[in-house]
Parts: C-alpha cells; sequence; structure tokens
C-alpha cells in the first residue's frame, strides 16, 4: 500500500499561522550575504515545503519503480503513486475527468503540444491566431512556429497603459479566421489578472477553441476549468511548489481525442508492428516515453500542500502582501511600477529613475533580498511599456513583512548610492 506522507493540515486554523507555514520552507531560513533571505522571485520558481521534498525522497527510498510496465509489488506502487497525484490534480483544476489531465515537462511543453498537435494539422494559409500583447515568450513563440508551417498569421490584442487588456479590440479581432485564441490567465511580468471567462465565452460564441497559460495563475487563483471552459489549460509545477520538469495540460476529451500524439515511443501506444501503430488512450497517448514519477509525486504532494492552508487564505495572505509592498515602493523617489491593473496578483514590476533594473537587483542581493531584473520573457511587455527591463518582485504567502521591509530598505539604498550619497 502507497503510503505518502502527509502535508501539515494549516487549513484546519481558521486563520493559518503563517510563520508555522514558512517553517515547513527548510531553504528559506538560510542567510544570504549574512543577511536574513528574502526570497522574492516566486514567480520565477516557488520554494518546496518539506511535504514535496519528503514525498519525493520517500518515493525514491522505498516506492521507485517504473510505472504502468512491472508485475510485481514495487512498481505497483509507484503506478498507484502516480496515478493518484493525477486524481489529486483532477480535483484541484475541476476536471471533468482524470483522462484530461495530461503530464508534460511544464507549460511551455504543454503549449508546444497544443501547438503541434492541435493547431498544426488543422491551419490553412491566412488562418488566424490570437494572442494577448502581454504573453510569456512560451506563449507567442510556440504559435509563431506554427504560423511559419502553416502560413496562418499571429494576431496580437492590445492593452492599455495599466496592462489591462482592451476587450473591444479583442472582440473586433475574433473573426471567421480565428482558428485559436492563447491567453495567459496572469501576467508574469505585470501581475494583471485576464478576464479569461468573459474572453472564453466571446471567443466561443464563435466556436473558437481557447488556451489557458495558468502557469502564473495556478499558485495564486482558484481554478475551475470546468466553469471557465477553456478548451486547454496548462500550469508548470515548479510555480506551485512541487519539483522542476513536471507541469500539465488540460484539454477536454472531445479535442484530445481529435488530435494525433505529440511525440513516439513507450507507453503512447496499445500495439506496434512495423507496418503500423496503434495509440493508447487518453491520457497515455500523450505520455510518451517513462514520466517524471517523482516530480508527479511532489506535484501531488504540493497540491496537497496548498489546499490544507486553503487557496483563499493564500489569496487574502498575497493580496495583504502586494498591498503592503505596493504602499512602501509609491515612497520611494523615481520609482515607477509597469502594471498597475485593478484585478491583479503579487507581481510587483518596477523600473527606477537613478538605477538600471539589473544594478536594483545587484544591490539588493547584496542585502539578502532575491529579486529579478530582465524581459521576464516577455520582450515585447518591455517594448510596450517602452523600457528596457524592469525590475521584479513576485510575493508568495510565504513571505512576510519583514522581507518586504528589507526589499524596501534596500531601495533606498539604491536611490541613495546611485545619487552620491553612500559615498
Ligand atoms: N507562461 C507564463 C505566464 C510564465 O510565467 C512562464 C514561466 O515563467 C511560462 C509560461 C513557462 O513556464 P515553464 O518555463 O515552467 O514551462
Amino acid at each position: 500500500m502507497f503510503t505518502a506522507p502527509q502535508a501539515t493540515d494549516h487549513k484546519s486554523l481558521s486563520a493559518p499561522d503563517w510563520s508555522a507555514i514558512r517553517a515547513d520552507f527548510p531553504l528559506l531560513s538560510q542567510l544570504a550575504h549574512q543577511q536574513p533571505l528574502a526570497y522574492l522571485d516566486n514567480a520565477a520558481t516557488t520554494q518546496k515545503p518539506n511535504a514535496v521534498i519528503d514525498s519525493i525522497t520517500h518515493f525514491y527510498r522505498f516506492d521507485n519503480a517504473n510505472v504502468h510496465r512491472g508485475a510485481y509489488q514495487l512498481s505497483e506502487r509507484a503506478t498507484l503513486a502516480f496515478e493518484t497525484a493525477r486524481d489529486k490534480i483532477q480535483r484541484f483544476l475541476h476536471a471533468p475527468s482524470r483522462e484530461e489531465v495530461i503530464f508534460v515537462r511544464g507549460a511551455t511543453e504543454a503549449i508546444n503540444l497544443v501547438a503541434q498537435s492541435y493547431a498544426r494539422p488543422r491551419l490553412k494559409p491566412g488562418d488566424e491566431i490570437l494572442i494577448s500583447a502581454m504573453e510569456h515568450h512560451s506563449n507567442i513563440v510556440p504559435w509563431q512556429m506554427v504560423c511559419l508551417q502553416t502560413g496562418a498569421l499571429l494576431k496580437v490584442v492590445p492593452i492599455n497603459d495599466s496592462a489591462e487588456i482592451n476587450i473591444a479590440e479583442y472582440q473586433a479581432l475574433l473573426n471567421k479566421k480565428t482558428k485559436v485564441v492563447a491567453l495567459t490567465h496572469l501576467s508574469n511580468a505585470l501581475g494583471s489578472i485576464t478576464p479569461v471567462d468573459q474572453m472564453i465565452a466571446m471567443a466561443h460564441a464563435r466556436e473558437i477553441p481557447v488556451l489557458v497559460d495558468g502557469a502564473q495563475a495556478a499558485p495564486h487563483l482558484s481554478l475551475d476549468v470546468k466553469q471557465l471552459d477553456c478548451d486547454f489549460y496548462t500550469f508548470s509545477g515548479h510555480k506551485i511548489y512541487a519539483p522542476t520538469g513536471i507541469g500539465v495540460l488540460y484539454g477536454k476529451q472531445s479535442y484530445l481525442e481529435a488530435m494525433e500524439p505529440y511525440q513516439g515511443g513507450g507507453d503512447m501506444i496499445s500495439r506496434v508492428s512495423f507496418e503500423h501503430s496503434d495509440y493508447n488512450c487518453l491520457p497515455y497517448k500523450f505520455e510518451a516515453g517513462t514520466p517524471n514519477i517523482a516530480g508527479v509525486i511532489g506535484l501531488g504532494a504540493a497540491i496537497d500542500y496548498i489546499q490544507a492552508i486553503g487557496i483563499d487564505h493564500i489569496k487574502q495572505r498575497e493580496r495583504l502582501l502586494l498591498d503592503y509592498a505596493t504602499a512602501g515602493v509609491s515612497l520611494i523617489k523615481g520609482l515607477r511600477i509597469i502594471g498597475t491593473a485593478r484585478d491583479k496578483a503579487s507581481i510587483l514590476s518596477f523600473v527606477m529613475d537613478s538605477a538600471h533594473p539589473h544594478d536594483i537587483s545587484t544591490i539588493l542581493d547584496q542585502q539578502g533580498v532575491a529579486i529579478r531584473a530582465g524581459h521576464h520573457c516577455a520582450m515585447p511587455v518591455m517594448t510596450r511599456f517602452d523600457v528596457p527591463a524592469t525590475a521584479r518582485a513576485s510575493f508568495s504567502f510565504y513571505n512576510n513583512e519583514s522581507d518586504i521591509d528589507q526589499f524596501l530598505q534596500g531601495l533606498h539604498l539604491v536611490n541613495n548610492i546611485f545619487s552620491g550619497k553612500n559615498g
């Protein structure tokens, strides 16, 4: 019998004990440059709680075997652990069936899968793929590749100065030639939350399928693919407290059934001869080769962990941290926030008159504060806001006000250094 290590049930407390939750993440207790580590790069990747680390260690210590193959106890245990995680993810997404949950390497692979297996065989010259102006490169380049392969055209819905999608323009861009819409649920560079429910309904009114890139949304928002009615939904494990190298593609069964496999190999077939191969049923048709078994088990444990805290508690906590940080940076001279959407999650992108984002992040690093600087794999967003790069602090529920105070002190230091006050 598979016995996964259990996550601490923080949800049983009416208000979660956030310092106890922080203590579940061993990495966060270390020093960086002799200062407490303030890890504020959660949009790039998240730290892992003991429950996730222990689930992986447990798998390798006691249950490691290949899945779906061995007729022996160990392999049966590994398969049970692997498929139990699929059930957890189905419930987490509110997907109608477990066959619609496909394991992939991450959001990037999921989008490439849909681009190649759904779009490429169906698109003709002159057809259109519609994305937004605030997509991550992972939701731009796979579609550009399909455009090159098929002669289709990539169309882009603009955003306003607050980094909100222009819905009237979106409506105007949807037309008979639009064959796929692909939208971020939450922008990694700006923090904006896209009104995907409304946008999906508008696309469906024209029978256009919609892929939602949930790489940033999965750790911060409650997800219900059935209610959203999206046709495809993608996310990456490592942004939701699980390991790297594992992610999920949800797809409506009718689409997945109609699509050709993305890759060929073991596990995705039911019968092979030199003349012909029959493909396996869903979800295995899209899972060629030995999967990332430990990653899947770690992802299941991560989902147990955040569900034990409760996504509503997480949303409230992260809203509070974002508001606290936004109020703090508003007092910093020469700092401008890039991305001021009304509906926004815990991502704070900014530029400063005094220093380039790379200098900001280098100075903050010396103060023990880890933030990201650069284009955040969203170069067109930088062009839209006419900046070469931004500095970005992104918060998780395990962050606290001290992390943000340390970050704000670092920003004051940036101004002092570049105005010559510090020597
Ligand atoms: N989409 C968004 C909005 C992202 O933020 C990211 C990663 O930063 C991705 C897609 C790609 O995710 P991954 O690199 O895990 O495949």
